[in-house]
């Protein structure tokens, strides 16, 4: 898998709703074992290029491409084919069914390429073989001890953990997260944190977009301002944090 260049390159996006020029040319690279964070304050454009990214929306500009190939046209079940998976801001579990059948819905994808619906009615084998991916990435992200809880009565901390972990079911190279820091305690959002640096360390490259600038700074190798739909900054932690035009851009709003 690894060969040097960056994993994933962002080229010119542009978005518009309407009259609204929602994106303008955000271009930027995510590379192997890199965590790459998006900040900026409301409505500068961050879900917006989120959802460009994740196929959610289609970018009316420009272009994206997974290592060489480009991406933007298709459709999201194949993009977590090719090996981008993400997790939604508002986490999206099944209450009533447990955190380990919350989790094989994401190994599904991989295994079988198919519906919801259709997990539900698994040949035998093929059952045992998405509940060994499931415990697997449960494991990973510390959740194996509750496994037969119903995801619904757990901490919204152990929800996005469940989400991630479905979301490593489909055996991405690179995981992006839309908010995961939104609404956790301090300490969830510690381990948090020292997850996704495990991820990275195991070879995982790493997009998110984030509010809590305080989670990002310790977090991300490199962040992508943007303000107004254009990229105000890029930089590393250090840099970005004392960036004059960052500043203003946050106390601007
Ligand atoms: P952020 O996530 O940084 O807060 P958004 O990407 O949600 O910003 O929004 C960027 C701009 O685009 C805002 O002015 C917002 O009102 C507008 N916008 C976002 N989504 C839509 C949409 N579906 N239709 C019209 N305008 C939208
Ligand atoms: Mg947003």
């Amino acid at each position: 898998r690894a060969d040097g260049g960056p994993l994933l390159r962002l080229r010119g996006i542009g978005k518009s709703f309407g009259g609204l020029r929602a994106l303008k040319a955000v271009s930027f690279d995510v590379g192997q074992k890199e965590i790459v964070s998006i900040i900026g304050p409301n409505g500068a454009g961050k879900s917006t290029l989120f959802n460009c990214i994740t196929g959610v929306l289609r970018p009316d500009e420009g272009e994206l491409f997974l290592r060489d190939k480009e991406i933007s046209t298709q459709n999201v079940r194949k993009f977590v084919q090719k090996g981008v998976a993400r997790t939604f801001q508002h986490v999206k579990l099944v209450s009533g069914m447990s955190v380990l059948e919350n989790t094989m819905l994401g190994a599904h994808i991989r295994v079988a390429g198919g519906t919801i619906s259709a997990a539900l009615h698994l040949e035998r084998d093929q059952e045992k073989q998405l509940r060994a991916e499931a415990m697997k990435q449960l494991k990973r992200v510390g959740l194996d001890n509750v496994q037969h809880m119903d995801a619904a009565s757990l901490s919204l901390g152990q929800q996005r953990l469940i989400e991630i972990a479905r979301a490593l079911c489909a055996d991405p190279e690179i995981l992006l997260l839309d908010e995961p820091a939104a609404g956790l305690r301090q300490l969830e959002k510690q381990k948090l944190a020292s997850l996704l640096q495990d991820l990275r360390e195991d070879g995982l490259s790493i997009l998110l977009v984030e509010h809590d600038m305080g989670f990002v700074m310790g977090l991300s190798n490199r962040i992508v301002v943007i303000n107004y739909g254009e990229k105000l900054v890029e930089g590393d932690p250090a840099n970005v944090r004392t960036d004059p035009r960052v500043i203003q851009a946050y106390l601007g709003t």
